[in-house]
């Protein structure tokens, strides 16, 4: 029977300790991705109860492609091309669908699809879905990239080459070598894909992202999404007209689901005019990153720069009881296991936000040496 099936699942993932539950938030914030702590912003607020009032709907009513198109979504679209320095820009729900119809709908039979080997499980789904041959490389190696698509077409591909990269690791917080890619993507005529989800807002001139100076080159497309710094909710594709135009015909998680709330598109733009207007925010974190990494990285934290620090265990069950022990000193940390991070290489994923202080840092530090203990 399924249900039978699917209790068996269940109890073997607990055997295995792999079974996710849902934990309520409790403690100092250590494992949000709300780096700007523009979520409960009073400016952000603010800006959605001015929307309301001026009238924009809470639902959009179709999808984009019928009547779901709302000036909201233009305008989005318009005001977050010109602050990323792109051509264009698509809207979508959330980071995870932009992703699933980028690497579904672009890359076409014939053309090689080469992903870091940390790329986001969304990208994956996409790519499940497209029809390019796939071929992963190992972690922030441009060489590998490099040679993987020379030797495609000392095979015979005539396709493109298209390379899928994050700017800034979700989990494991480093950065990648994007001039490097760059250069690779230029030598093979390859289109460069860059997500941006945890460095918008956080990351580059004004928070345009790492990948400020390649935005706006024809070869290339960024993802930046409004569910991390930015707060709230959402995910821009900024790329040449000619990509927007291709996903408004062609990505079918665009034209068969129900257009985002315009409410949501007038809020992101108003966070990103909070990006643009309170470099502040950038700044204090900055800092809070410099005083983590000398209080976190003696325990064992990465030193990654930024203001994602993983502290590496291994196992499961230790990531788990660090985790448990951590929390109960008053701490909201996540162990984060496989699959989400490869075999072996479970891990605290700790994360830096305008939600704690230095204090805090201290008092979290005093926890993790003491938990280890
Ligand atoms: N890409 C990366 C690297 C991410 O970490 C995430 C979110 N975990 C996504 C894409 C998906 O974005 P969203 O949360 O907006 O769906």
């Amino acid at each position: 029977m399924l249900l039978a099936s699917h209790r068996d699942h269940l109890a073997a993932l607990a055997a295995r300790d792999r079974l996710r539950t849902l934990a309520p938030r409790r403690g100092v914030d250590f494992s949000s991705n709300d780096y700007l702590a523009l979520a409960a912003a009073p400016r952000l607020r603010a800006a959605a109860t001015a929307a309301l009032e001026r009238g924009v709907a809470l639902g959009s009513g179709g999808s984009r492609l019928l009547r779901g198109n709302d000036p909201e979504h233009e305008a989005l679209e318009a005001e977050g091309a010109r602050f990323f320095g792109s051509a264009a820009a698509l809207f979508f729900g959330s980071g995870y669908a932009a992703n699933t119809a980028l690497f579904a709908a672009l890359p076409q039979a014939g053309d090689l699809l080469v992903y870091d080997s940390l790329v986001h499980a969304s990208a994956h789904d996409g790519m499940r879905l497209g029809r390019a041959e796939t071929v992963a490389t190992p972690h922030n190696d441009a060489d590998a990239v490099d040679t993987t698509v020379a030797a495609w077409r000392a095979r015979g591909g005539t396709g493109t080459p298209w390379i899928a990269v994050e700017s800034l690791y979700s989990m494991d917080g480093d950065r990648a070598p994007l001039a490097d890619l760059a250069a690779v993507a230029e030598r093979h005529d390859a289109m460069l894909v860059i997500d941006e989800a945890h460095a918008t807002g956080v990351w580059g001139e004004r928070g345009r992202g790492l990948a400020d100076t390649l935005d706006g080159r024809e070869n290339v497309i960024t993802l930046k999404t409004f569910g991390k710094a930015l707060g709230c909710e959402g995910a821009l594709v900024c790329c040449s007209r000619l990509v927007r135009d291709f996903l408004v015909a062609r990505a079918r998680p665009f034209i068969f689901s129900t257009a985002p709330a315009p409410l949501a598109a007038a809020v992101a733009r108003a966070a990103l005019a909070m990006l643009a207007d309170e470099p502040e925010r950038r700044e204090r974190l900055h800092a809070l990153i410099a005083h983590a990494s000398a209080r976190l990285g003696p325990l064992g934290a990465t030193v990654t720069w930024t203001q994602v620090m993983p502290l590496l265990v291994g196992d499961d069950r230790a990531a788990l009881d660090l985790a448990v022990a951590v929390q109960r000193a008053g701490f909201d940390v996540r162990a984060i296991r496989p699959p989400t991070v490869p075999a072996g290489s479970a891990r605290l994923r700790l994360s830096l936000t305008l939600h704690v202080g230095t204090a805090d840092i201290d008092a979290l530090a005093v926890a993790v040496a003491e938990a280890r203990r």
